[in-house]
């Protein structure tokens, strides 16, 4: 039986818990397609993976990681508007297709919704097998680095600032960590929606970086209060939206920061997930607090055809072989790098 390399956590811990271990190759069943995976792009998911999540049960072992690109090499029974050889990005969350939820585009939440790499099979591995509703073709102006870096956090920030936000041009917004995967995203995305954009980032190359995609004032968050300095640039009003990801580090600046009216929007919490609230601020300031986690395929498919177009672009730092794959995650919970890192099975 042919075998392939992944990469399999089996027990929650260090970098050392990522282990390269041999499966068999394997054979799409009905409605699936296996992909020989040419690039897999990393996201901070995977490292909560690798560490675990307390109350949180993860089902190892587990192969992790969320974003790839390759090429279709095998398809199962009763597929459709794929073939062998195209040129694919995996979408990484897989959902029924058929209860309220995903038939009204909100695939998220639906009840068997999973993430690929968090609770089933992810694509660190040389060859993934995924319902064929989860490839669409690679935007052509993308390598397939670039492609695998992209569609988890462009989806998300998308999600948080086009349906849950609802992010209008002439509006401003304040995005934490604006060259993070989610952050960078962000950026952009909220300037194609017209948007005025604050975006923070940890030093001067990272706050270059983050002004290059389009943000109209980056603050330094290592040496600039953030909330203190969204407050002197809106001229005390505040901002209308706060795009977060950041948690108990930032949550109390991101609330005195927005406007009246204003809406915080969340879908993570890397410094902590336990934060005070005044509700005096919600009532009074008429404040909206949005959770928001992943989003829908078919806005996926949007997004890939303006990366088509040139309107989005990938933010990749490095690419590494599949066997370093340690040493990605140690840069990524580092924070060193510029933009994201995908690694080569
Ligand atoms: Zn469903």
């Amino acid at each position: 039986m042919a075998t392939m390399r992944c990469v399999v956590v089996r027990e929650h811990g260090g970098f050392d818990r990522l282990r390269l271990e041999e499966r068999p190759v394997p054979t799409p069943g009905p409605g699936r397609v296996r992909v020989r995976v040419q690039a897999i792009g990393l996201n901070h998911l995977d490292t909560w993976v690798r560490r675990g999540v307390p109350g949180h049960t993860f089902p190892l072992p587990l192969i992790p990681s969320s974003d790839a690109c390759g090429v279709v090499d095998a398809l199962g029974p009763g597929t459709r508007g794929v073939a062998e050889g195209d040129p694919v990005v995996v979408l990484p969350g897989v959902s029924c297709g058929a209860c309220e939820a995903c038939q009204t585009g909100l695939d998220q939440l639906c009840r068997h919704y999973h993430i690929l790499g968090e609770s089933c099979d992810g694509t660190a591995a040389e060859f993934v097998d995924v319902p064929f509703a989860n490839v669409a073709p690679k935007p052509r102006a993308l390598t397939a680095a670039e492609a695998a870096s992209i569609c988890l956090v462009f989806q998300t920030a998308w999600h948080m600032l086009v349906r849950r936000a609802e992010l209008r041009a002439g509006e401003t917004v304040l995005v934490h960590a604006g060259l993070s995967g989610v952050g960078s995203a962000a950026v952009q995305i909220a300037n194609l929606l017209g948007a005025q954009v604050i975006a923070t980032a940890g030093g001067a190359a990272k706050c270059a970086k983050v002004a290059a995609l389009g943000a109209h004032h980056v603050i330094d968050y290592r040496t600039q209060d953030f909330a203190a300095e969204v407050r002197a640039l809106t001229g005390k009003a505040g901002v209308q939206v706060v795009f977060e990801h950041v948690g108990a580090a930032t949550f109390d600046g991101s609330v005195r920061c927005l406007a009246r009216g204003g809406r915080l929007v969340t879908c993570g919490a890397t410094t902590g997930g336990d934060v005070r609230l005044s509700l005096h601020a919600v009532f009074f300031k008429s404040l909206s607090i949005l959770g928001s986690t992943m989003g829908s395929k078919g806005d996926l498919r949007q997004i890939l055809r303006l990366f088509d177009q040139g309107r989005l672009r990938p933010v990749l730092d490095r690419q590494l072989p599949m066997a370093r794959v340690g040493e990605a995650h140690r840069l990524l919970e580092a924070r060193e790098t510029l933009g994201k890192i995908v690694l080569e099975p």
